[in-house]
């Protein structure tokens, strides 16, 4: 293990993908000491624009609020934050129903911009002393000599950067987990799931307020599919409808007699079926008909926005000795029907800092930290895909179907 001019082990790492886990976690080492460098494959969203192609805005729990606190980020996080109370229920008859998380205020959830998020976290990264360099995406890594290799996508010109050590904040797609697999057995398997996903909005009322609550997450739940929708601070909502990809047989239909369900007998919306914008006007017309007077860019949105699948990423080994280490989504990608992907990452963050911090011995941390993380990843994986496979499944319970729906975030 290199040593400094003092003779103290070196503290230095290199983190992959400055997304949420990636400066979250650069800022807890960088607080604590460390010389931390991140490689992103993007460009800065701070010059840019945020150009991430996933999920606007997201549900900020407690346990990622934690994390935020220790990072000195939350005050900045939470000027941002729209505070959500409940679920407001939208019935297929129209009525709706609150429905609060707990007894009062002290127990809410918290709606945050994806993109306004990762920003506060690389300016409060910067801070702490984290140097990034944007478009760098990893290419490969050469374990034996420590160098990593990395491509501007920009103008295809390649890069390469001595390391300590890697940790791999890289997403569900995670490039380092790949190299990680070349050089050691990972175990790792992907289930997809046969829904996916489409990213609407509900823009400001012409007064520039929200047009419904705005300290609520709305869902309209209708048996093997719905539509949630979360605030954002500039007064209008993320819309986001799960669809299954395929028509299902009509004998297999299990939610054909669902009282607040569609009530057709045919084989039911899917991704198969609902494919132009006009198919998505005429389904919000039949089965969400009070969100669609909400939407006036509905067709555009549905056609232009992109179609997100959903899966879960199982590993069974999340380091390389001590020269790699895996978190958050690029460990553990989950599907989210429990809202807690981030907030999972996020504490991941946490545990991470403090065992490389305990320890002089680096692979002993990597060790244990995933010793630590990966059945509490597992166990809200199981959660999340419970509570999709509950909402599916036992829809012709409709007081079930009700409480399961709802309290998925
Ligand atoms: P990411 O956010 O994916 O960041 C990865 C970063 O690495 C990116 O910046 C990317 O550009 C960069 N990168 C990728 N490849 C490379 C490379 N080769 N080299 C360098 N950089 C690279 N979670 C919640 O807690 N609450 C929610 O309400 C919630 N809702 C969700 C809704 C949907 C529809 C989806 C899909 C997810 C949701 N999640 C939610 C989960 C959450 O989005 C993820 O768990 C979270 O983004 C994981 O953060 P991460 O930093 O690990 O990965």
């Amino acid at each position: 293990m290199p040593l400094d001019d003092l003779g103290r082990v070196e503290r230095r790492i290199t983190v992959i993908g400055a997304g949420l886990a990636g400066a979250l976690f650069a800022t807890l080492l960088a607080r604590r000491g460390w010389e931390v460098e991140v490689f992103e494959k993007r460009g800065d969203p701070r010059l840019r624009g945020y150009e991430g192609g996933r999920s606007i805005n997201l549900a900020l729990a407690e346990r990622g609020r934690h994390a935020l606190r220790l990072a000195g980020a939350d005050e900045a996080v939470m000027t941002q934050a729209v505070m959500m109370r409940g679920r407001m229920v939208h019935f297929s008859d129209g009525r709706t129903s609150l429905q609060r998380y707990g007894r009062d205020d002290s127990e809410v959830i918290w709606s945050v911009h994806r993109g306004e998020l990762n920003i506060v976290l690389l300016d409060i990264a910067e801070r702490a002393g984290v140097r990034f360099h944007f478009n760098r995406g990893l290419e490969s890594v050469d374990f034996d000599a420590r160098i990593a290799r990395y491509l501007d996508e920009r103008d295809g010109s390649r890069h390469q950067a001595a390391f300590e050590a890697l940790v791999g904040a890289d997403g569900a797609g995670s490039t380092l987990r790949q190299a990680m697999a070349a050089e050691t057995a990972l175990g790792e398997r992907s289930e997809f799931l046969d829904h996916s996903y489409k990213e609407l909005e509900i823009p400001p009322a012409a007064d520039g307020g929200f047009r419904i609550e705005p300290n609520a997450l709305h869902i309209w739940p209708r048996g093997r599919y719905m539509c949630i929708a979360l605030p954002n601070d500039e007064r209008t909502f993320t819309v986001t409808l799960f669809l299954p990809n395929n028509d299902l047989p009509n004998n297999d239909l299990p939610n054909d007699d669902l009282p607040d369900g569609d009530g057709h007998r045919d084989g039911g919306p899917s991704f198969a079926s609902v494919r132009s914008g006009a198919d998505a006007r005429a389904l919000f017309e039949r089965d969400f008909p009070d969100a669609l007077p909400l939407m006036p860019a509905l067709e555009e949105d549905f056609q232009n926005n992109p179609t997100g699948v959903l899966g879960t990423l199982y590993l069974d080994c999340w380091q390389l000795d001590d020269r790699a280490v895996l978190l958050g989504d690029a460990a553990h990608a989950m599907v989210p029907f429990h809202g807690q992907g981030m907030n999972c990452a996020f504490e991941d963050c946490v545990a991470l800092a403090e065992h490389l911090d305990a320890t002089a011995d680096r692979a002993a941390a990597f060790a244990a930290f995933e010793a630590e993380r990966l059945p509490n990843s597992r166990a809200i994986q199981a959660m999340a895909l419970e509570n999709y496979l509950e909402m599916r499944d036992r829809v012709d319970d409709d007081d079930y179907l009700l409480q399961r729906a709802l309290e998925q975030k």
